[in-house]
């Protein structure tokens, strides 16, 4: 154990010194956890070796699984990357700062350790005020997977980061909810199209706007019998008690869960549902249901924003097994069914 600092800064009227503090901790070796749009992030220097390694040991995240490099101008994308393709400009000037992941092949000079070994790196410039001036007066790139426990739901809130990591790491930085609430989107720049390897914040839609629907490439997350990003072969974003994800039109599924709450309150068993303001049901209160809303169904960013914070509200009620309704599969509602999909330990029931 050591201890953890944590120290509230508000993004809109930054903390020089307090943030100028972070970045020298940084450069020293430590960990320091900060927000980002899409989550708070966990940081080390990618040229100190052994910090990048305790990242993994902290998060208990399985050494195969490589990190996203963070940076705060394009200039450093040559310091990383051996070749900066046409296509990465335009992505940059459309949507860094922003929640967009790019791989391309590295440099030489990219530790292994940040890119678990593999021949690409993963690099991303975030929006969020703090987590730019952090990086700029860091000045070097700094590697930062989500900063949880590896295979719990992703930290949208630094109570959650407190929650895993607390005598973990040297410093927490508090700004407050993040904004996206899902991870950012990884886009493989390697082939001969854009091939999105985890939806996320920039949209497939967003993406074949700019490039046309045909150079998009989105693999889909069923059926796929090997994993794109390493790191969504595991369990993820998991609530303690088991989730099934449903699928269906909202009539029946409604159908489905009001039965589902009638057997459990029979069952003397506590359920969660994970769903729509419009799939809540008198009942449920009748019957002791924990709901927890993603918002309306037509508002899918809504959903993105609340949904790592509800799945840590199903642990916290202590329920016995969780239910959640797949939400429409556009927009960021896309990355909403794939952390959910994950959460379900890759499965989907379809209710007719
Ligand atoms: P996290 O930082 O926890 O959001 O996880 C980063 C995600 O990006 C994981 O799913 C990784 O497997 C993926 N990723 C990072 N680097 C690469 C890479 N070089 N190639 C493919 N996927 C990557
Ligand atoms: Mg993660």
């Amino acid at each position: 154990m050591i201890k953890t600092e944590i120290i509230t800064v508000d993004p809109e009227a930054i903390d020089q010194a307090a943030l100028a503090r972070a970045a020298a901790i940084l450069r020293q070796g430590g960990l320091v956890a900060f927000p980002t749009e899409t989550v708070y992030g966990l940081g080390a220097v990618i040229y100190n070796r052994d910090s990048v390694k305790n990242i993994f040991t902290v998060k208990g995240r399985p050494g195969d699984n490589p990190l996203i490099v963070h940076i705060y101008q394009w200039e450093q994308m040559t310091e990383l990357a051996r070749e900066v393709p046409e296509t990465a400009k335009i992505l940059a000037q459309r949507f860094w700062p922003g929640p967009l992941t790019m791989i391309l092949p590295k440099k030489a000079e990219v530790p292994a350790e940040v890119s678990a070994g593999l021949p690409t790196v993963a690099i991303r410039l975030p929006a969020h005020p703090v987590a730019k001036e952090l990086l700029r007066l860091t000045g070097q790139p700094v590697a930062a997977p989500s900063a949880n426990s590896s295979g719990r739901p992703s930290p949208t809130r630094s109570s959650h980061v407190i929650a895993d990591l607390d005598g973990k790491v040297e410093l927490i930085i508090d700004a407050g909810p993040t904004g996206v609430g899902v991870e950012s989107t990884v886009l493989d720049l390697t082939g001969p199209k854009l091939r999105i390897l985890r939806p996320g914040g920039v949209t497939r839609e967003m993406l074949a706007a700019v490039f046309g629907p045909e150079m998009v490439e989105a693999p889909s997350q069923i059926n796929c019998v090997r994993p794109l990003a390493p790191g969504m072969k595991y369990r993820h974003y998991a609530p303690q008690a088991p989730l099934r994800l449903l699928t269906g039109e909202p009539e029946p599924v409604r159908g489905f869960l009001q039965k589902a709450a009638g057997e459990a309150r029979s069952a003397g068993k506590q359920i969660g549902i994970i769903a729509y303001d419009e799939d809540r049901n008198p009942a449920f209160t009748a019957t002791g249901v924990n709901f927890f809303s993603l918002g309306q169904r037509r508002n899918p960013t809504e959903g993105a924003e609340r949904l790592f914070h509800l799945l840590r509200l199903c642990d916290q009620a202590g329920v016995d097994e969780i239910y959640a309704v797949a939400p429409p599969r556009q927009g960021v509602g896309e990355a909403v069914f794939n952390r959910l999909y994950k959460a379900a330990g890759g499965k989907v029931e379809e209710i007719k």
